[in-house]
């Protein structure tokens, strides 16, 4: 147990620290936890850059960088669809849903990263969020004009899987935009 718990501790402080370099490329993240996510980012890159750090203490390497983003590293888990970070069971809408608002893992069964506080959406989510896209165009193209409600649930979830995927792409534009 400890062999599994000791790999998804370094699998995740892996991923963080991939979507650090790509918040330092300016490959955002999106989705409704997006925000908090780059403002911790940008409070790692200003104390890792000399000329924003306030005293001497400055750290550059690539261990300095892991320990500063290990603490957030330990609240990721991952959905298959988006990242969820953890940190305040109290924020957790899949708990709300479930009526458990103070279970310290999150349901990721009952995810709905397009609305709760603490998803994000990277880049390496967008072709299962541009598959669900597709998916339902298709279910809506077969489905017969009596059913209405079921057409109103697979026309919103449609709609919020092409949102998902705009604004990943918008997010990620950032640095294409700066570049051209
Ligand atoms: S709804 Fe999803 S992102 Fe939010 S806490 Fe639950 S599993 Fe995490």
């Amino acid at each position: 147990m400890s062999e599994v718990n000791k790999h998804e501790s370094e699998r995740n402080l892996q991923l963080v620290l991939e979507e650090f370099r790509n918040y330092q490329q300016g490959i955002l993240p999106a989705g409704p936890g997006a925000r908090s996510l780059t403002e911790f980012f940008a409070g790692i890159d200003e104390k890792l850059d000399p000329a924003a750090a306030s005293a001497p203490k400055i750290q550059s390497n690539d261990r300095d960088v892991l320990n500063l983003l290990t603490k957030r590293a330990k609240v990721l888990h991952l959905g298959p669809a988006n990242y969820c970070w953890f940190t305040d069971p109290s924020r957790a809408l899949c708990l709300k849903l479930a009526g458990t608002p103070t279970a310290d893992r999150p349901l990721v069964g009952m995810c709905d990263s397009a609305r709760c506080p603490q998803a994000t959406h990277h880049p390496c989510h967008r072709p299962v969020w541009a598959e669900h896209a597709e998916r339902t165009k298709t279910f809506l193209g077969q489905l017969g004009t009596p059913r209405k409600t079921e057409r109103t649930r697979l026309q919103a979830d449609h709609d919020r899987a092409l949102r998902v995927v705009a604004e990943i792409d918008a997010a990620s534009a950032t640095m294409h935009e700066e570049s051209s």
